[in-house]
């Protein structure tokens, strides 16, 4: 049943312009409703977001599929994502890269996304409890940066940790009214050049991180 309706939204992603296959087959291997409550299992594979507590969301697959996609990523990469999230956008990540580093401020979801990659054996994420702003300077630097939280623009601390020739995909603007997703590419001089992609709305990106007082 979930399988059938799986294949269904893979071609509905590939009707809508997500054409690279090695995308597609990346969502086709994840099972999404194991990234979703257990009340919306039978909604897992459809194209909308849906709700994973503390008021934050699993992204649209679409959404998911677009942004990956215009990461041109390739198979020796290392990523970093801002807000984990449930981990879906880096359990796709994940299939079509070296590592994936992913950093979420709420303690209690990266627990839980965390507890998910494990069960599906998905060992090349690497997570860490935080504010997203500060990247993950010990890792740096990253060939890739994905933001799944809208700032009203990427931190300097974040360009900082990217390599030559890296690709950054952030939406961008004002936090709570309707985003634009850009995609930003390191030059070799130093510049960034930036591109608008298309309108998105993403939750915002906050300040510090939240968890149990004993851990923070
Ligand atoms: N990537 C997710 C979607 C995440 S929603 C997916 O696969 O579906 C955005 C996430 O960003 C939320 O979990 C939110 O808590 C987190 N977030 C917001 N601001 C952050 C910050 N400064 N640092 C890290 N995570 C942040």
């Amino acid at each position: 049943m979930l399988e059938a309706r799986k294949i269904r939204l893979v071609m509905e992603l590939r009707q809508q312009g997500i054409t690279d296959q090695a995308v597609l087959s990346a969502i086709e291997k994840v099972p999404r409703e194991a990234f979703v409550p257990e009340s919306f299992h039978d909604q897992a594979y459809e194209n909308t977001a849906l709700p994973i507590g503390h008021g934050q969301t699993i992204s649209q697959p679409s959404v998911v599929g677009f942004m990956t996609q215009a990461l041109e990523i390739g198979p020796r990469m290392k990523i970093l994502e801002v807000g984990t999230g449930c981990g879906y956008q880096a359990a796709v990540l994940a299939g079509l890269c070296r590592r994936v580093y992913s950093i979420e401020r709420f303690r209690e979801l990266l627990r839980e996304a965390e507890k998910r990659l494990l069960d599906l054996r998905v060992n090349n994420v690497t997570t860490k409890w935080g504010d997203g702003a500060s990247g993950w300077p010990e890792q740096a630097p990253f060939d890739r940066m994905i933001l799944t939280a809208a700032a009203t623009e990427v931190p300097q601390e974040l360009l900082d940790q990217m390599s030559e020739n890296g690709i950054i995909i952030a939406p961008v603007g004002e936090t709570s009214r309707e985003q634009t997703l850009i995609r930003m590419r390191h030059m070799p001089d130093n510049t960034w050049e930036k591109e608008e992609l298309w309108p998105v709305r993403f939750v915002p990106m906050l300040d510090g991180k939240v968890g149990d007082n004993s851990e923070q």
